[in-house]
């Protein structure tokens, strides 16, 4: 087993910052194109040549500008967007012999010195005497009421958790977010003034969304997917099974993560990017073996094939083409059957087993809402089928279930009930 420190290294940072000298020749890669595909593939529409320009040009303050104000959490997701399959797959020095521009880097070197020193680049417009009630503190709830705020709008955000953040702080891999960034984030956010943030308060249990109606002018509902998929086979009770994001997420808040006990032998199902990162996170803790089932092949996979190779050179091993049949073992799990693609049958030995297989909506969906695929549905708005109710992030239907994505849907939903709120400038 690794010792602590080692453990502590191992969870340092995966992309380290850049240097300013690396940051300013990074910077002089970017060819401005005109049209840039880069910004149409970024789901927050940022002006990507144009902060570019502006690290060049050595105003990184201007392009953090340009950053945020398109997207609050630009720092976050200069660290967890899979850049490959977005606006660095696009960008036109991506093909052979060339690499892209590392934008996800450059981001990042624009934005932390700003949040490091807390500064605020955006005021508050006069009050507007309207209220908004936001439920869920994780990025979809969180850009919806700092959005809200610079409107002038007087923002409440319900929050079960003790603590802001949602997935940003209980669910993206250690390695991604070091050093507390979630909590620094969230607090430049809130910094904004105008949003109180009631923890420990619950949508269905605490208040209802009538309630809410009752007491607020708008309401945005961004509780992302509380619940998770259970794999339906035998054995899923035994000891040692347990789903994947419920284990992130003690990670992530472990004052010391040599204490997180970890088994020598790991099964993980699933092919999304909670299957890689539990499978890494749990070599990372010294894991001897983790072996990553999915049950179609490797190009089907959600994670993309950059996080595959990076699970890869973690030491993780990958089954393809083969589906739970059950977990064996008395009391304690110890090895998972499974059916493979020609009906055979393959048993990996395991003393614990993981099972991300996806989330679902957790704790009901308040009456009245449409729903597809048991998500909520919204027009492009963001609005929901009851007046006044919007909705965006993990828990809609449809889209890309990114960090990024949950941000966007928070800042279209804040425009569209500003309008609706007798707003003209969303
Ligand atoms: C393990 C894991 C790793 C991931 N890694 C990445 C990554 O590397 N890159 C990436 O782009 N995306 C990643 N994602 C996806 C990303 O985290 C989500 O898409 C994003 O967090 C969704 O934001 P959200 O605001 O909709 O929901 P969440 O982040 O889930 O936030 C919802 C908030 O609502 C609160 N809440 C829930 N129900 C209620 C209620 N009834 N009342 C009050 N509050 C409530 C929750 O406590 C939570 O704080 C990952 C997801 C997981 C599970
Ligand atoms: S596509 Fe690449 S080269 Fe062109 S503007 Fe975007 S980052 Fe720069």
């Amino acid at each position: 087993m690794p010792t602590p420190a080692e453990i502590e290294r191992n969870f340092t940072d995966i992309h380290p910052p850049l240097s300013q000298h690396d940051g300013l020749v990074e910077s002089a890669r970017c060819y401005f194109c005109y049209d840039a595909p880069c910004v149409s593939a970024c789901p927050t529409g940022i002006d990507i040549p144009g902060f570019i320009h502006q690290i060049r040009s050595g105003n990184g303050d201007g392009a953090a500008r340009t950053i945020l104000r398109a997207n609050i959490m630009g720092g976050m997701c200069a660290r967890v967007c899979p850049t490959e399959i977005l606006c660095e797959e696009v960008c036109v020095r991506n093909k052979p012999g060339d690499s892209p521009v590392r934008i996800g880097l450059l981001q990042r070197h624009a934005t932390d010195p700003v949040l490091a020193r807390g500064e605020q680049f955006f005021r508050r417009a006069e009050s507007t005497g309207k209220r908004a009630a936001v439920v869920g503190a994780g990025p979809a709830g969180l850009a919806c009421a700092h959005q809200l705020a610079l409107f002038g709008h007087a923002v409440t955000v319900f929050e079960k958790q003790k603590k802001p953040g949602g997935l940003n702080e209980f669910g993206i891999a250690a390695y991604k977010t070091v050093d507390d960034f979630a909590r620094r984030e969230v607090e430049y956010i809130l910094a904004v003034g105008g949003i109180e943030v009631r923890a420990g308060v619950e949508l269905g249990r605490d208040v209802t969304l009538e309630e809410l109606r009752g007491e607020f002018d708008a309401v945005f509902l961004s509780p992302g997917l509380g619940g998770v998929n259970r794999a339906g086979v035998d054995g899923e009770g035994l000891d040692g099974v347990m789903d994947a994001v419920g284990f992130i997420a003690a990670l992530r808040q472990a004052e010391d993560k040599s204490r997180i006990k970890v088994g020598k032998k790991i099964v993980v199902i699933g092919g999304g990017m909670t299957a890689i990162d539990i499978a890494v996170q749990t070599r990372k803790l010294g894991a001897e073996e983790v072996t990553l089932v999915y049950r179609r092949g490797a190009e089907d996979m959600r994670a993309s094939r950059h996080e595959q190779d990076f699970a890869r050179t973690n030491g993780v091993h990958f089954r393809y083409n083969a589906r739970p049949a059950r977990f064996i073992g008395e009391g304690a799990v110890r090895a998972v059957e499974f059916t493979a693609g020609g009906g055979e049958t393959v048993t990996l030995a395991a003393d614990m087993v993981f099972t991300a297989i996806g989330q679902a909506l957790g704790g009901g969906i308040p009456e009245g809402l449409t729903t597809t695929d048991g998500r909520i549905s919204v027009t492009a708005d963001r609005a929901t089928s009851i007046a006044g109710v919007w909705a965006g992030g993990d828990c809609v239907a449809g889209g890309d279930k990114l960090t990024v994505t949950a941000v966007e849907d928070g800042k279209v939903a804040a425009r569209s009930i500003h309008r609706f709120l007798g707003g003209c400038n969303g």
